[in-house]
């Protein structure tokens, strides 16, 4: 099974805060959170320098560490998607500083070498997984998956059966990738999938529309930026951090604002 090439989206280092890689407008209502979602594809320690998309979405285990360590010491709290969905619902009260950590693809090192670093941190994080690759290999297996749900630290989302570039899809072949894939996971693994994000970080105007429709409650772009509402609830922005640490990686994410 192929690896899919990882969302790539806009780097970090390129873009200053303010700028957004989207016209869609970001509006402002009175559920408005600012939350920084993070992104993340690969926490490895072996990723090839010539392999340069992937050697440049690494971030290198300890380093990961670190990052999670920094965020904990400085007040950060994580949560889930479906908890954010909750709070722009304005059914549950998030806890101050929130912050969401995503990681897309479903690749063996979620249960291999984040799922270590999460136990000893507590930190929490939200999986999307690409059916159609579960249980390959380099790709997460059924009863690891199904171990990080019972951690309660790891939350799963839907990445789609097998990574299309959607925004290219008709309606119909979109929707099955969207909704198919969300009615798997929860039939694998008994745990409701509220959260959606798009392989690439690519939609076109009726996806968000298709996702909805599905069922889902709040999906991810790589769009960048930290700000969440109701109105963007279906292509939420994230923040790529990189390798950076310490206080190279808060003044980072608080210039997103
Ligand atoms: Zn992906």
């Amino acid at each position: 099974m192929p690896e899919p090439a990882p969302e790539i989206g806009v780097p970090a280092s390129s873009l200053p805060p303010e700028a957004n890689t989207t016209s869609l407008e970001v509006g402002k209502d009175s559920t408005a959170l600012h939350l920084p979602i993070l992104i993340y594809h690969y926490v490895r320690d072996t990723v090839h320098s010539r392999d340069i998309l992937r050697y440049q979405m690494n971030v290198p285990p300890a380093i990961f560490e670190a990052q999670l360590q920094t965020l904990i010491d400085d007040g950060f709290h994580f949560v889930s998607l479906s908890q954010i969905a909750d709070a722009l619902e304005a059914k549950i009260q998030l806890p101050e500083k929130p912050m969401a950590i995503t990681l897309d693809d479903g690749y063996e090192d979620v249960y291999s070498t984040v799922f270590p670093i999460l136990k000893k941190t507590q930190a929490k994080i939200t999986a999307f997984l690409i059916t159609d690759y579960l249980d390959h290999k380099k790709y997460l297996k059924s009863p690891e998956v199904e171990e990080l749900l019972k951690s309660g630290l790891v939350e799963i989302g839907s990445h789609t059966l097998n990574h299309p570039h959607l925004d290219k899809l008709k309606d119909d072949l979109a929707l099955k990738q969207i909704a198919e894939s969300k009615a798997l996971l929860e039939k694998d693994f008994g745990s409701t999938v509220s959260a959606f994000a798009y392989p690439y970080g690519l939609f076109n105007k009726q996806t968000p529309k298709l996702v909805e429709g599905a069922g889902y409650r709040i999906a991810v772009s790589t769009i960048y930026g930290a700000d969440d509402s109701l109105k963007n609830r279906y292509f939420l922005p994230r923040i790529n951090v990189g390798q950076r640490i310490g206080k190279k990686l808060l003044d980072f994410i608080s210039a997103f604002k």
